[in-house]
């Protein structure tokens, strides 16, 4: 039996275009799981408040394509009794979530979740924990106590580490946003030089 010559092209065709499709660098994706305990504040706000200094500084130093996806009323997840728990307990609770919920979706370095909460962590006297990362992996948690928290949180995913942060000078001192203490200094709502090339080395190495 001979193959019609047309079902030929479209064979050639159909490789062409998954070959293309191969090559393009995969998203970066931000999936933020809006705890219930935020139903009162409207997406735009958190975006605003939260999301778009960061998404402004990454766009300072890479052109990869990023994309954050603000998911609400999701069961076993937005609704984690998370008060009381110790921050590290919070993480592996939200981790199984997600383990459970993308268990049948393919695996990827750049699927990253992060869960926002109103409340911090660890709180005992004056000092509390802001928020939690796996280091280079897809699971960590953020309150909105720090408007820079979540940047924070989202630059350990992607390898940032408090040893490359720094204090810099934009009329006061400032930090970038894996210093590791919350202090009284201002936010320079950007990664340091160092953590800026880890961040651009871990896209292009993990998004093929
Ligand atoms: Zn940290």
């Amino acid at each position: 039996m001979t193959i019609p010559r047309l079902s030929t092209i479209s064979l050639a065709l159909l490789f062409s275009v998954q070959a293309l499709n191969a090559s393009a660098a995969r998203s970066l994706t931000v999936n933020v799981y809006i705890h219930d305990d935020l139903a009162d504040m409207q997406d735009a706000q958190l975006h605003n408040d939260y999301f778009e200094h960061w998404l402004k500084e990454m766009r300072r130093f890479t052109d990869h394509p990023i994309e954050v996806i603000f998911q609400r009323n999701v069961p076993l997840i937005t609704d984690i009794a998370y008060a009381g728990m110790p921050s590290s307990q919070i993480l592996e609770v939200f981790t199984d979530g997600i383990h459970e919920k993308t268990r049948h979706s393919p695996f990827s370095f750049v699927d990253k979740h992060l869960l926002l909460t109103r409340d911090s962590y660890d709180r005992s006297g004056w000092n509390y924990n802001a928020g939690l990362a796996y280091t280079k992996q897809n699971t960590a948690i953020s309150s909105i106590a720090a408007y820079g928290a979540p940047a924070h949180e989202i630059g350990h995913m992607l390898g940032a580490t408090h040893e490359d942060a720094e204090l810099k000078f934009n009329g006061w001192v400032c930090e970038t946003y894996t210093h590791p203490r919350v202090t009284a200094r201002s936010n320079c709502y950007r990664y340091s030089d160092k953590n800026r090339a880890t961040i651009a080395d871990y896209l292009k190495y993990n998004s093929k």
